[in-house]
């Protein structure tokens, strides 16, 4: 099978899944949008009401400040494959569950990531930050500390960059916040 062909199998098992309590209220499943051979990974923490409608990640407010942001950074959304660190919204926007987290990485964005092979993994928000930094032994304590940096490892003797930003959604009614996330995406340009 091809990678695309496995990752369309694994979509469908997102959009029937019920290994997590989130399948409960969920209007869609979210798997991610975006191309399959990007080099750039953007994960946030869970679709919100608009995503769950839709299908879509990133396509509410927060996805209209992502999509200015990527604009600063010269690019395109189809150039990038963009997710979340669970597929399902979580009722009123609610953080996600240790277990829900687990449920859903092991089984859907751990896959993702081994399948698509990014060179840079853009983390947004603190949940998908500290899942990241925990999954490949980097050290997180805020995102206050650690956002527009980039940490370089080696996965299977090839470089992967992991940078970490605020989520978009904080920016809403944050305009300093919004400030910075742009700077941060514009470092992108030198990457
Ligand atoms: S959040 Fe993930 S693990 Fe839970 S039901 Fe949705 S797809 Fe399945």
């Amino acid at each position: 099978m091809t990678k695309a062909a496995i990752l369309k199998a694994l979509e469908k098992k997102v959009l029937i899944c019920k290994k997590c309590a989130l399948h409960k209220k969920r209007k869609h499943a979210v798997f991610g949008s975006g191309s399959f051979s990007s080099k750039i990974m953007i994960i946030g923490e869970s679709p919100g009401t608009r995503e769950d409608l839709l299908g879509k990640p990133f396509v509410g407010k927060a996805g209209e400040i992502l999509n200015e942001c990527l604009k600063k950074a010269n690019l395109k959304k189809d150039q990038i494959f963009i997710t979340n660190l669970v597929k399902c919204h979580p009722l009123k926007n609610r953080d996600p569950k240790i277990y829900e987290i687990e449920m859903c990485t092991k089984n859907y964005l751990d896959r993702q990531i081994d399948l698509i092979k990014p060179k840079i993994i853009i983390t947004l928000g603190r949940f998908a930050t500290k899942y990241l930094f925990k999954k490949f032994n980097l050290s997180f304590s805020k995102i206050s500390k650690c956002h527009g940096k980039s940490f370089e490892i080696t996965i299977n003797k090839k470089p992967l960059k992991i940078i970490s930003m605020y989520h978009p959604a904080y920016a809403l009614y944050n305009p300093k916040i919004k400030k910075i996330i742009e700077k941060d995406f514009k470092k992108l340009k030198n990457l």
